[in-house]
């Protein structure tokens, strides 16, 4: 080969693999932007914010300076969405970041964790923090003084902001996240359209007996305390046991199995119930695995609380169990609140799509008891309605609640959408049920929560 011709293709190797490279830095970096930031509005997301608080906090130690966590709700969102519809609430939520943005010191770290939140993170505060805050806070609610246009109608939009302090109110990041939260939501009952700091003592009346709680919770997870427990669901016309739905209970060296009411409240409001729901997944996807190798198939539901679903990287840590544990992922089904998926219905669509497209099955969980807007209804990828139990209590003898339940049941059908009725005690609910055409059900008449090898073997008799 001429040396004139070899240097030419030499140089063209030379740029075809800079152009791989090019390419491969561009993907890396499109794929590092996408997890670490919010699509919609630019901000950072929870992850990103989380790992700038570590790295804050560890400078905070070690300088012994402070840091504020600023956690700002916006009130009222759900009204624009609800009347203008998700686009123009989108639209809402991308000119708020950038005002907020703008109020907003270079050094400070603006992100946007949930649907309708955004958290400030003031670090390395040498001094005087409450100044810091005060000031912080009020140029915040100041930037959304003036109203806002969305499509030609405008709108005065008022925030909340809970604060939290280090080292005055939490050592660590999930816990001073925590508190900001539930700051917040004191700010939005005491001081709407303000801020509050977190203080402890109001929180509960006993802050003593509750921080034992939450410290045992925390423990919990750790010791890997709880367990899952299975409640059958029936084929209503022909008794088939066609699934079971997960239920935690957290077994307590001390005081013995705790029903998931005792400690879920609590764990929801420190934020625990984001590992706890975690480990439950992780847990459901092994089940499934164990069950499938042993010729088993039931479709196994878990609840998931609203506290999970503010969480951006929620289906993804879903679809992290799945592949992990290789479980077939058409035989799990999430359930969902009604109300937790009404209430956010921006951020929750996008998670919703996601399980499904993972295809995980997804059921709306207390069907009934909260506000649905049926439009949205027959949009969302939800095969299931679990019909709230409040309803069944009362059926057949109370005649209202006999024709609201017959009326979802028609509303199911009409959709497409199977219906499951929840809390079926009686032999009288289960005749009405089967009178009404309501496809499955489940209850203490049919079969109590199980531990596994319970269902196991119900299982072996049906299969
Ligand atoms: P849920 O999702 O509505 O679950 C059904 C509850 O009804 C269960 O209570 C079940 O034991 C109970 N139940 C079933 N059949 C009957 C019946 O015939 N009569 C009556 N009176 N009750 C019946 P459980 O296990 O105490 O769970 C209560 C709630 O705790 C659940 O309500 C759910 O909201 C929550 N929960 C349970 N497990 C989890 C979990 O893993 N994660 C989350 N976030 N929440 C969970
Ligand atoms: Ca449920
Ligand atoms: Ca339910």
């Amino acid at each position: 080969m001429e040396p004139t011709q070899l240097t030419r293709e030499l140089a063209a190797a030379r740029d075809a693999l800079l152009q791989v490279r090019l390419a491969l830095d561009v993907e890396r970096e499109r794929g590092i932007t996408l997890t670490f930031r919010d699509p919609l509005t630019g901000l950072p997301n929870r992850m990103l914010l989380e790992e700038h608080l570590a790295l804050a906090l560890a400078r905070a130690r070690r300088a012994g300076t402070s840091i504020a966590v600023l956690h700002l709700d916006v009130d009222a969102f759900r009204l624009v969405n609800d009347s203008l519809g998700h686009l123009a609430g989108d639209r809402l939520l991308s000119n708020l970041a950038s005002r907020l943005g703008e109020a907003t010191r270079s050094t400070d770290l603006l992100s946007r964790p949930g649907a309708d939140e955004y958290v400030l993170l003031i670090a390395d505060i040498e001094a005087d923090e409450h100044r810091v805050v005060e000031e912080a806070a009020r140029r915040l609610i100041d930037a959304l003084d003036a109203p806002f246009t969305i499509d030609g109608a405008e709108f005065q939009v008022e925030c909340s902001i809970g604060v939290s302090l280090y080292p005055r109110d939490a050592s660590d990041a999930p816990e001073l996240l925590a508190h900001a939260d539930s700051a917040m939501y004191r700010a939005k009952t005491v001081a709407r359209g303000g801020w509050a700091l977190y203080t402890a003592a109001a929180e509960i009346d006993d802050p003593r007996a509750r921080l034992s709680m939450s410290t045992r919770l925390r423990r919990a997870l750790v010791r890997q305390e709880f367990v899952l427990h299975y409640q059958p669901i029936f084929e209503v016309a022909r008794g088939a046991l066609i699934g079971v739905e997960a239920l935690l209970r957290w077994q307590d060296p001390d005081r013995g199995l705790i029903p998931p009411g005792d400690f879920i409240p609590l764990a929801e409001e420190t934020g625990l119930i984001e590992q706890i729901g975690d480990w439950v997944v992780g847990a459901v996807c092994e089940q499934q695995v164990d069950w499938a190798s042993r010729g088993l198939h039931p479709q196994i539901s878990f609840n998931v609380s609203p506290r999970q679903l503010r969480r951006l990287d929620f289906s993804d840590r879903v679809a992290g169990h799945v592949r992990r544990t290789g479980a077939d992922p058409t035989r799990l089904t999430a359930e969902l609140t009604e109300s937790a998926t009404m209430e956010d219905p921006v951020e929750c669509e996008t998670i919703l799509r996601d399980l499904h497209a993972h295809g995980l099955r997804l059921a709306l969980d207390d069907f009934g008891s909260g506000y649905s807007s049926l439009s949205r209804l027959r949009e969302m990828p939800v095969g299931t309605l679990k019909i709230d139990r409040a309803f069944m209590r009362e059926v057949p003898g109370n005649r209202e609640a006999a024709a609201i339940v017959t009326a979802i049941l028609r509303l199911s059908r009409a959709l497409g959408r199977v219906a499951i009725a929840e809390g079926v005690e009686t032999e009288a609910q289960h005749q009405f049920l089967a009178d009404e055409g309501c496809p499955l059900a489940q209850g203490f008449l049919l079969a109590r929560p199980l531990p596994a090898r319970g269902v196991e073997e119900l299982l072996a008799l049906t299969f």
